[in-house]
């Protein structure tokens, strides 16, 4: 009786002690499970004193239970003790979330994530066209045949839809749009002049994959519908937006005819070549000018198609592929790049 009393005691004593040095939170845990649980030095004492007499194990249970509850009372100060001297680091210390965690039993930092390319170019186009009043329009990928194709005077049969090679899902009604053009018509159907808009998003073509052709690209089309806007000064606005995209202050514009059916007239904008500064490079093929854009007046036809009088009102409109900017910005010479997923290829955006 009286050794299983000292038992207990030296346990006390050399928990009491112990705990003063438990330095975390799941150093507790593990004591407490250690010392006061089923398989612990005090249970197993317990389960051992079925030779003693009933006061005895009678005065030894509420000997032991004493000390099972002073432990436990010991604990949970040291736990409070632990969480405000955690607090206080916490208060007294700044953060700085921008530091990578650690992978999981290895030791190594975690590798910092980076915004797509694509998505990248995406918002610097948006943030450059605000500078000039552009606001951000959207329309639904799945269109209807009128809004990708006949009010953009392109009716059923013309032989302009023959440029973009179209996935038809439903009896010729509904499609995948082939062009960012369909949310021209939809912001003007559902907006009153002056319209500002940039309207950036994702375009699908019958086409087979190949370096520079992708049957899912990206596109951004701009569209300014007022009493006055003219290719002037779609020129003045291009002008400086290319000039923030690319990083370059001495672009220079050429404009050359061209043809689309929502636009008259209609013209191709090429770019002074970023790499060369018009002396010839590979990537401009010894041109000096790269081929950026489409543009044009916007089709006094189209204008009528969604109500807006061609007497009152006029714009522009142009548009080009994101994939093509940052393939010319970045010297990215296959466009398959950009949807492969290989962190080896996209870890070199991170600067962006
Ligand atoms: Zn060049």
């Amino acid at each position: 009786m009286e050794k299983i009393k000292k038992d207990v005691e030296k346990i006390w004593k050399t928990s009491i002690s112990a705990i003063e040095t438990l330095e975390n939170l799941e150093d507790i845990k593990k004591f407490h499970s250690t010392n006061l649980g089923k398989n612990s030095d005090l249970s197993a004492i317990l389960r051992n004193i079925s030779k003693l007499t009933i006061s005895e194990r009678k005065e030894i249970g509420q000997f032991a239970n004493k000390v099972k509850e002073n432990i436990s009372n010991n604990l949970k100060q040291q736990e409070e003790k632990l969480r405000q001297t955690l607090y206080d680091k916490e208060d007294s210390e700044t953060i700085d979330t921008t530091i990578s965690g650690y992978k999981l039993n290895t030791g190594k930092t975690l590798s910092i994530g980076s915004i797509h390319p694509i998505s990248a170019m995406i918002k610097l186009i948006e943030d450059t066209f605000a500078v000039y009043g552009f606001e951000i329009a959207e329309g639904p990928e799945i269109e209807t045949d009128w809004f990708c194709f006949q009010a953009l005077n392109i009716p059923i049969g013309h032989p302009a839809r023959d440029m973009q090679d179209t996935f038809y899902i439903k009896e010729d009604e509904l499609l995948p749009r082939t062009h960012t053009s369909s949310v021209q018509i939809r912001t003007m159907q559902n907006n009153a002049p002056p319209i500002r808009i940039i309207a950036p998003g994702k375009v699908y073509r019958n086409e087979n994959s190949d370096s520079r052709h992708s049957f899912m690209f990206h596109q951004f089309e701009g569209l300014v519908i007022d009493d006055k806007s003219n290719l002037k000064d779609l020129s003045n606005i291009l002008q400086g937006a290319l000039k923030r995209i690319f990083d370059n202050e001495n672009i220079r514009l050429r404009i050359r005819n061209s043809y689309f059916p929502f636009t008259e007239p209609s013209i191709e904008i090429d770019c002074s070549c970023i790499f060369c500064d018009m002396k010839g490079c590979k990537i401009c093929s010894n041109k000096g000018w790269l081929e950026l854009l489409g543009a044009g007046m916007v089709h006094p036809q189209v204008l009528r198609n969604v109500n807006i009088d061609p007497n009152k009102y006029q714009g522009f409109a142009f548009g080009t592929g994101i994939e093509r900017l940052v393939m010319i910005k970045d010297r990215v010479d296959d466009t398959r790049l950009f949807y492969e997923n290989d962190i080896r290829f996209l870890s070199q955006f991170r600067n962006i």
